[in-house]
């Protein structure tokens, strides 16, 4: 395998040239990267048929690169688009009945309503918090463009590790379904402010949001008063109260097969959460063929195809790895968050998905999920724009490493893009021999620390 080096060329168009992170690149606002314009998708319905994948993958290859990616939320995003084309894909996804949100995310489980584990539906609930959003007046509600909303109902594929603003958890009383309200974090970390009956639960959310309305529009869950809303919000509250804090068993993973009663979804990961749209439509195809009547963007970068027959099972897993998905949940790739590199970006000073396949091969023992491994094609670090574990940046004519960092920050080490395979293989000599005496890679990785992992990184490459 060969690592490429290419030269900066960022593009970034006039009209969306100021837009920093924190915008939601919609197709009114796309955002600029280093390959273009991205713009980033929630459809309207829960499910959408294979044709209509096959229909936004011959628009992303028509006017955007032709590389597709499913976030770790869940969301699709069509990637290399310019000014002139965003308006013929808003276009060709109108003439194809496509149709978006807009506005708040309010995510729900990706198998909600066909769940036999699920407490409740989420998706109502959803409709009708968006519903009220939409139609809140006066004044229309001004709020933080990545706010976000989740409505968990749990099941097999619940929404509990997943970060919002504001959270609803059902739990069931003996008078029937309640909700449990939090804010700003997953179902653990998340301040509990109240748990209200169903038929009260948009109005505490419209309560909240109003409160967020008030402190300012880049306001975030993380900013709210929980006992101040708790006291505003008790004439709501589920008489049975909130009980003791749960804690939920952390969800499945989208990618393997779940039984729905009498079918089985099967879930097919995006390797390193990107796909070329000829791979897309060739999979979307094949599948329909093998009877697949719905698919649904799910969390952690995955598809869930609903339809298959139990015998059209392996035959849809076998499509799927020969167009490059990933068909097993605990795949090593799938601790690596990896953006478009110099593949796709013209930002991108080396192939990450290469290096990506470098490290799965070289350094397996540092990918048994309990950290994350950032693989990001120049500091700007549109994967994972959180610290990660470990990150392997482009930098000049080389690759940095640093530990706990983001890819903006300071690094430790560089070595040159052609070193980086035996640089690989050197950090995972070292992984492997720790894991000897650690359970997992990121107690090995503390063991190791930063300055010896960069000195091996880094020996014999200057
Ligand atoms: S982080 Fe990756 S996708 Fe983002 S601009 Fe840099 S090379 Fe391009």
């Amino acid at each position: 395998m060969t690592l490429t080096v290419s030269a900066s060329t960022d593009i970034a168009p006039a009209a969306t040239a100021g837009r920093k992170r924190g915008f939601c690149p919609s197709l009114a606002s796309p955002m600029p990267t280093g390959d273009g314009l991205l713009v980033r998708l929630r459809p309207a319905r829960i499910g959408l048929k294979p044709a209509d994948y096959v229909a936004i993958a011959r628009l992303a290859a028509a006017y955007g690169n032709g590389l597709l990616e499913v976030t770790a939320r869940g969301n699709l995003q069509i990637r290399g688009l310019r000014e002139e084309t965003v308006p013929k894909l808003a276009a060709g996804l109108a003439e194809a009945e496509i149709d978006f949100h807009r506005g708040v995310a309010v995510e729900t489980p990706p198998l909600s309503g066909i769940d036999p584990d699920e407490i409740a539906d989420s998706e109502p609930l959803a409709a009708a918090i968006r519903a009220a959003i939409a139609t809140h007046l006066p004044p229309p509600l001004v709020l933080a463009p990545k706010l976000s909303i989740v409505v968990d109902a749990g099941g097999t594929l619940g929404l509990s590790d997943m970060v919002a603003d504001i959270r609803l958890d059902a739990i069931r009383r003996s008078g029937g379904l309640c909700w449990r309200l939090s804010v700003g974090g997953d179902s653990c970390s998340a301040r509990e402010v109240a748990a209200v009956a169903d038929g009260d639960a948009v109005s505490a959310v419209l309560a909240v949001l109003e409160v967020l309305h008030g402190l300012g529009p880049a306001a975030r869950g993380r900013d709210l008063d929980a006992e101040a809303l708790r006291s505003q919000l008790g004439s709501r509250a589920c008489p049975a109260g909130l009980g003791d804090k749960m804690i939920p068993p952390s969800p499945s993973r989208p990618v393997g097969r779940h039984r729905l009663g009498e079918g089985t979804a099967l879930g097919v990961g995006l390797a390193y959460g990107q796909t070329s749209a000829a791979a897309l439509e060739r999979l979307m195809r094949g599948l329909a063929a093998l009877g697949a009547d719905e698919v649904r963007l799910a969390p952690h970068r995955s598809l869930i195809v609903l339809g298959l027959a139990d015998a059209a099972i392996e035959p849809g897993i076998a499509l799927a790895e020969r167009e490059g998905f990933w068909t097993r949940a605990d795949g090593p790739g799938n601790a690596i968050a990896v953006c478009a590199g110099s593949a796709g970006c013209a930002s991108g000073r080396f192939d990450t998905k290469a290096a990506a396949d470098l490290l799965v091969a070289q350094a397996p023992d540092l990918l048994d999920g309990s950290l994350t491994v950032h693989i990001s094609g120049c500091a700007k670090g549109c994967a994972h724009p959180r610290a990660a574990a470990l990150t392997l940046a482009g930098q000049g004519n080389g690759v940095a490493l640093a530990i706990d960092a983001r890819a903006g920050d300071e690094m430790g080490a560089t070595v040159r893009v052609d070193g980086l395979g035996e640089a690989l293989a050197r950090i995972g000599a070292l992984i492997r021999q720790e894991r000897q005496q650690t359970n997992t890679a990121r107690r090995a990785l503390d063991r190791i620390g930063a300055s010896t992992l960069a000195k091996a990184f880094r020996q014999g490459s200057q």
